[in-house]
């Protein structure tokens, strides 16, 4: 050939090592990128295509790659033009398996996984649903049943579809293969393309007379009650899954699972961050100034607990292992966190506003800027909503 040809490691981009699967990864990855389907009409893609198509027909065969490795283009060069392009023979390879790879993430799986592979025992589909549980459900786990509409084989036709009495008859579409294979003509030579027979879906089964009970699907729904268990700990959008509880199976594979995710209910009090909780709890200016018990509500209950006198708005305590159990290590708790908010009083009487005053002339300095908060400058007013009457 007069034109000065690339090295097929080179064009698909792999070492001389490279592996089948390296090889597979990098031309599926050309291919997708260059493919005249994805490229109509651009001739630069088309020759791109081309030239990986040839470098891994070629490198996936471990006798031509052997030969290419030994004597370069060379070793390919007598074959002069019987099919394909550029004196280039492709009819020994067999790109169905890649293309079919190919375009099943193009065109959303139209080829089914492994066509000849129909027949074998496949583990039915996943099922989801959803539960609603309360925060301390959430905090300390609970069992639920759940009323869910499940499929089961129809005991009429054991899961064929057939009426008893009749059986499934062999697809004629596909001969019983479940997959049609075809070739067609292509830029490059013959291709050889796998497609799941439309008639038996890939079964190579069609049922002729439907079973009544199942209407030849061979499966029924029924309402069934399935417990649940939610682990102490669980966090709002976890699931649970339970093994066995999805969609059943085909040609004898197992059933699918369950999968439930936990919806937890908001508190009207207690926040909640991974295995922490969060609250706020009043306490009166006499409690925050002289100190004093307060109770406080946990998950736990109402424990008491012990204000430190001159206690500042915001203060945030610890109540050590009040929190949520940790779902991956079973005897550890997080702790509650409780921020102290002091509440200035609002409606006193006069006997406590003369008490306050005699109180504030007590105290002297520090209450200045509450004295002047009248005449104050803005520097004054913006000392006094942060220090004391936030
Ligand atoms: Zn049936
Ligand atoms: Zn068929």
């Amino acid at each position: 050939m007069a034109e000065q040809k690339r090295d097929y490691y080179e064009v698909l981009g792999v070492d001389k090592n490279a592996d089948d699967d390296a090889l597979k990864k990098a031309y599926r990855q050309l291919a997708k990128k260059y493919h005249p389907d994805v490229n109509p009409g651009n001739k630069e893609a088309e020759a791109k295509f081309k030239e990986a198509s040839e470098a891994y027909a070629v490198l996936s065969d471990p006798e031509k790659r052997r030969q290419y490795d030994q004597f370069g283009h060379a070793a390919f060069d007598g074959s002069g033009g019987a099919g394909g392009f550029g004196g280039f023979d492709f009819s020994g390879a067999d790109f169905s398996d890649i293309f079919g790879d190919i375009f099943g993430d193009f065109f959303g799986g139209a080829r089914s996984r492994g066509g000849s592979r129909s027949n074998s025992p496949m583990k039915g589909a996943n099922l989801r649903t959803s539960v609603r549980i309360t925060f301390e459900e959430a905090v300390f786990g609970v069992e639920k049943e759940l009323d869910l509409n499940l499929k089961d084989e129809c005991k009429t036709c054991h899961g064929t579809g057939a009426k008893p009495g009749t059986t499934k008859e062999t697809c004629t579409k596909c001969k019983g293969q479940g997959q049609i294979v075809y070739t067609s003509q292509s830029f490059f030579g013959t291709v050889r393309n796998v497609q799941v027979c439309p008639d038996c879906k890939g079964s190579g089964k069609i049922v002729r007379e439907k079973c009544p009970d199942c209407g030849g699907t061979g499966y029924v729904s029924s309402r069934k009650k399935i417990a649940v268990s939610i682990p102490a700990g669980i966090d709002n959008g976890q699931c649970v899954r339970i093994p066995g509880k999805g969609e059943p199976g085909t040609n004898g594979g197992e059933r699918g699972d369950l999968l439930v995710e936990v919806i937890v209910a908001s508190h009207p009090i207690f926040q909640r961050q991974d295995t922490n909780i969060y609250s706020t709890v009043p306490i009166s200016f006499a409690v925050a100034a002289l100190g004093g018990e307060v109770l406080i509500d946990t998950v736990d209950g109402r424990v008491a607990y012990e204000v430190k006198p001159g206690t500042q708005t915001d203060t945030r305590v610890r109540l050590k292992g009040k929190g949520v159990p940790s779902l991956r290590y079973r005897d550890v708790r997080g702790d509650h966190y409780v921020t102290l908010v002091v509440q200035t009083p609002d409606k006193l009487s006069k006997e406590a506003k003369d008490l306050l005053k005699q109180f504030d002339a007590l105290t002297g300095d520090s209450l200045n800027a509450v004295k002047n908060a009248g005449t104050s400058s803005k520097d004054s007013d913006d000392f006094k909503k942060k220090k004391f009457w936030k």
